[in-house]
């Protein structure tokens, strides 16, 4: 085979896309039964909305952007994140003029170009959700809230959330001089990624999941005596309101968004037992982000969780999904009459609302049958010759293989109480 598709791509063929579809379902009801809208952007965006809005110096932009000049020479990147064009969005479009919050969902795909490996992709697939224009703590507990729901209406039982504060422009620099004076002692020791970090921002040294930067971290000063007021009292908010849900968490002091816009609330959610678990979505507040983009301060807090984590993480845990995608009739002949009958029965089942297919090729019953099982249909409708030539039509209950004669006048709508019933 000469092409295949891009490398750290993937094709989502129907054996998957069903799960897709029911998940994309799932999703959408969720969003909407907590009040937010969808919002869709481009796949691309200015390289610059990247730059400022994730950060220069970052893995993201620096390493795994799909960068590239357009015909009148501007520098265009495919999205690697979904809240920077949310919130360029936001501002172009001054959502927030007829009050606020302002809350969306998008359902979009992201492009990163790192390493393939299994689970993640150069094109993966992202749920996530933004509140912007309000700096309450309920609003982080509410975007929280939304996607554990959803984890836990799945089946995932095992949900274990990490919750941490990154304090904000006011108390972090104090934090951040503390860490430099900590991490300082034993720069010999950190990891060459971590000793740059030292530099640019050493909060993301708690991040490195380098063996030995973890043994330092684990006995490096937390935030929580650095702290202002105001931050204090956002992260007891933000933990009394998941309380009041009956959410438990985590304070985990490694959690962090090293990003200097990132302010207070960073999530991290995990599932499944203790020992095996699988990280599900992070989130946290961005109050700084839309100033960064160039526009006047909008608090924001957010999600994003991957769909392709999330099937593998059902699929593991054994969570069977309700498949939905088979047809419910599948309309056959006996191979030499019939063709324009059931072409217009199937046209007519169609119109009537029916999930129906039959065999282009009408070929042998045997072969039709074959193609019906494949299709997963629920009847299937046989017109033999003697039977159109009564009005009449065989229906084969697929499941159980009984088999009644009905007549053709009203058998649309004989079948549709059939499947009503099943
Ligand atoms: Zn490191
Ligand atoms: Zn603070």
């Amino acid at each position: 085979m000469k092409y295949r598709a891009v490398r750290g791509m993937h094709d989502i063929l129907p054996e998957e896309s069903w799960k897709w579809q029911y998940l994309e379902e799932k999703i959408r009801t969720f969003a909407h039964r907590y009040g937010f809208r969808e919002i869709r952007t481009p796949m691309l965006e200015y390289t610059e909305v990247f730059q400022r809005g994730v950060g220069e110096g970052t893995d993201i932009v620096e390493k795994e952007m799909y960068t590239f000049l357009d015909r009148g020479g501007r520098s265009l990147s495919l999205r690697p994140e979904g809240t920077a064009a949310v919130v360029r969005a936001y501002l172009e479009h001054n959502l927030g003029a007829s009050g606020t919050p302002v809350k969306l969902y998008y359902i979009a795909p992201l492009f990163r170009y790192d390493r393939p490996q299994r689970g993640r992709y150069r094109q993966h697939h992202q749920f996530g959700a933004e509140i912007l224009g309000t700096p309450d703590p309920a609003a982080d507990a509410e975007v929280l809230s939304l996607p554990i729901r959803l984890m836990q209406d799945l089946g995932l039982r095992e949900v274990e959330v990490h919750l941490n504060s990154v304090g904000d422009a006011a108390c972090r620099p104090r934090y951040i001089a503390a860490l430099r004076e900590y991490f300082g002692r034993y720069l010999d020791e950190l990891c060459p990624d971590c000793r740059r970090r030292y530099d640019v921002n050493p909060l993301r040294i708690l991040d490195c999941k380098e063996e030995r930067c973890h043994r330092l971290t684990r006995e490096a000063p937390t935030i929580f005596p650095y702290l202002c007021q105001e931050c204090r009292n956002h992260f007891e908010g933000v933990q009394e309101h998941l309380d009041w849900l009956g959410i438990r968490y985590t304070i985990d002091p490694f959690i962090v968004r090293g990003l200097d816009y990132y302010t207070r609330t960073a999530a991290e959610v995990y599932s499944g037992k203790l020992g095996a678990q699988n990280a599900m979505f992070g989130g946290g507040r961005y109050d700084g982000l839309a100033s960064q983009l160039g526009g006047p301060p909008v608090p924001g807090v957010g999600f994003g969780m991957g769909i392709e984590r999330l099937l593998l993480v059902l699929e593991e845990e054994g969570i069977a999904l309700p498949r939905e995608d088979g047809v419910d009739v599948f309309v056959a002949t006996t191979g030499k009459t019939g063709h324009r009958e059931a072409f217009q029965l199937l046209d007519q089942m169609r119109q009537a609302g029916l999930r129906a297919d039959g065999d282009p090729s009408h070929r042998e019953l045997r072969a039709q049958m074959k193609l019906a099982n494949r299709l997963g249909a629920r009847y299937a409708v046989i017109l033999g010759e003697e039977e159109l030539r009564l009005g009449m039509a065989t229906v084969r209950n697929m499941a159980s293989g009984d088999q009644e004669r009905l007549p053709l006048e009203g058998l649309i709508e004989a079948l549709r109480e059939r499947i009503q019933k099943t």
